[in-house]
């Protein structure tokens, strides 16, 4: 058993891939028998050649023909199998040809002791025990990594053993001949079962060694990509304390700047008007101020993950004639035409104040980028999915494909200079969207070409929409 990376012990045996197990027990088999079959073909010959002094070549030459054949086969099935890349896969047929191949050719070698015994002549009676008897020890120790090649392998040598004595040997001889060949037998099959134990454990061991070091390197590609992330976030995490104090520093300095000079009444004691006007200047970096701070405690919240929704049945037209009602002013002193297309009815489940700040920001940016004489359309419609879709279209500067994705970050800005000097936000309307409109499960796309204008869509998912009327396809 080895420790899983939680620390608990998993039982290796259960989740040992069976296949892989049996056909790694086949592959060192087959390597074993591979190596030591090679040289069969001389034994046979040179058995054929011993047995010439008591038999005539051609049934000695028959069967060492059949036996170099079986001994053919064997070694190509064998070496088929060991070149097979899918022989995983192919387990159960390998294991069966591999032990078939071996049996046949066991069996083939062992018959030379029945086919060639010589009656009352213990040279050749000796000679022939002694073959089966060490063909039974190779067969053994060969095979023994794999069970049922082993048991293909030892069946022929032992049956045959047993076999020779049982029907040559006079009774009671043959019986005590036979019952020290049954403790040989056992004996050569308990060396066999020790060293299959063995190379169990060994390749058990090995499969465990490979699972693991696989862990290993997905807990090391883990980590990797955690630090990674980590210091992702570390690094981003400093560009937003410096981008936050940079913009926090230029109203608080026009507010000192001007509060100074109406406090040390630099202008004596008759500017009136100029210490209002300054007075002005003041109160809308103050204002401005609360804004920043406002976007920047909504942005945290939602990074963090602590923006909670407060969802409520809202009409999504009705929101979006409000938002109308704050850009008009805007939008009249730009000359643009604003235009509100609903084309589905839309009550969704969402959170109103976020769905407030998402259509204000849309239409602020479209409102503050297109410059005068433009247009903007403000347009609610479903999509094939039954999902709401807000899009705000202008006719604007438009959005540079390289600045799409700076746009989104926080205080990414693009370009600027068609904007008045009032109007320069920090940067944090467009994150906040999207923010905001993930939370709803949701999604943000931009669509945009310079010079020619952008489309924002959010869409609101199917799930968020109460009343289900029949769907209108934006055309
Ligand atoms: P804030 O919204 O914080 O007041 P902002 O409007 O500059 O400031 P975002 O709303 O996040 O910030 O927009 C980021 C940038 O994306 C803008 O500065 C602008 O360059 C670009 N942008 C956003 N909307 C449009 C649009 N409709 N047309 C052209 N550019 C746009
Ligand atoms: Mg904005």
């Amino acid at each position: 058993m080895i420790p899983n990376a939680d620390g608990t012990e998993a039982e290796t045996a259960r989740a040992m891939p069976d296949a892989e197990l049996r056909v790694r027990h086949l592959e060192t088999s087959a390597r074993y028998l591979f190596t030591n079959l090679l040289p069969l073909p001389l034994v046979i010959a040179g058995f054929a050649l011993i047995l010439g002094q008591w038999f005539p070549a051609p049934p000695l030459i028959a069967w060492a023909a059949v036996t170099t054949v079986t001994w053919t086969i064997t070694i190509g099935v064998i070496h088929m199998f060991l070149n097979d890349p899918r022989r995983i896969e192919n387990a159960t047929r390998w294991i069966a040809s591999v032990s078939a191949a071996v049996f046949v050719s066991s069996l083939a070698f062992a018959a030379v002791s029945v086919l060639f015994w010589v009656e009352g002549d213990r040279l050749n009676n000796i000679l022939l025990y002694c073959v089966v008897a060490a063909g039974l020890a190779c067969a053994g120790a060969q095979s023994a990594p794999s069970a049922p090649v082993c048991i293909a392998n030892l069946t022929p040598y032992a049956a045959i053993f047993l076999a020779i004595s049982l029907l040559n040997e006079p009774f009671p001889i043959n019986l005590s001949v036979v019952f020290l060949q049954v403790c040989y037998i056992t004996l050569v099959a308990l060396y066999a079962r020790s060293v299959w134990l063995m190379s169990d454990d060994m390749l058990r061991l090995r499969i465990e060694k490979r699972e693991l070091i696989d862990r290993l390197q997905h807990a090391l590609v883990d980590a990797t990509n955690a630090k990674r992330k980590a210091e992702a976030a570390s690094t981003a995490k400093s560009e937003f304390l410096a981008n936050m104090s940079h913009e926090l520093r230029t109203p608080l300095n026009a507010i000192l700047g001007f509060s100074e000079i109406i406090r040390d009444r630099v202008f004596g004691d008759g500017a009136l008007d100029r210490y209002a006007d300054y007075g002005g200047h003041i109160h809308f970096s103050g204002r401005h101020l609360l804004g920043l701070i406002g976007d920047i405690l909504d942005l945290s919240k939602i990074e963090a993950g602590k923006r909670e929704l407060d969802e409520a049945e809202l009409d999504l037209a009705q929101l979006a004639h409000d938002a109308f009602s704050f850009v008009e002013p805007q939008a009249a002193r730009k000359n643009l035409a604003l235009t509100l297309e609903v084309r589905t009815p839309a009550i969704v489940r969402a959170d109103e104040r976020a769905l407030r700040q998402v259509v204000a920001n849309l239409l602020s940016n479209a409102v503050k980028f297109t410059p005068d004489g433009g247009g903007v359309t403000l347009r609610i419609a479903r999509d094939d999915q039954g999902a709401v879709v807000l899009t705000v279209t202008d006719t604007g500067i438009g959005i540079r494909a390289e600045d799409m994705k700076k746009v989104l970050e926080s205080f990414g800005q693009a370009r600027h200079d068609i904007a008045n000097t009032d109007e320069r936000g920090t940067g944090l309307g467009l994150p906040i969207v999207k923010g905001l409109i993930e939370l709803h499960g949701g999604a943000l796309t931009i669509e945009s070409t310079p010079g020619t204008g952008t489309t924002v869509t959010v869409a609101l998912p199917p799930d968020r929409v109460i009343d289900a009327p029949p769907l209108v396809t934006a055309a």
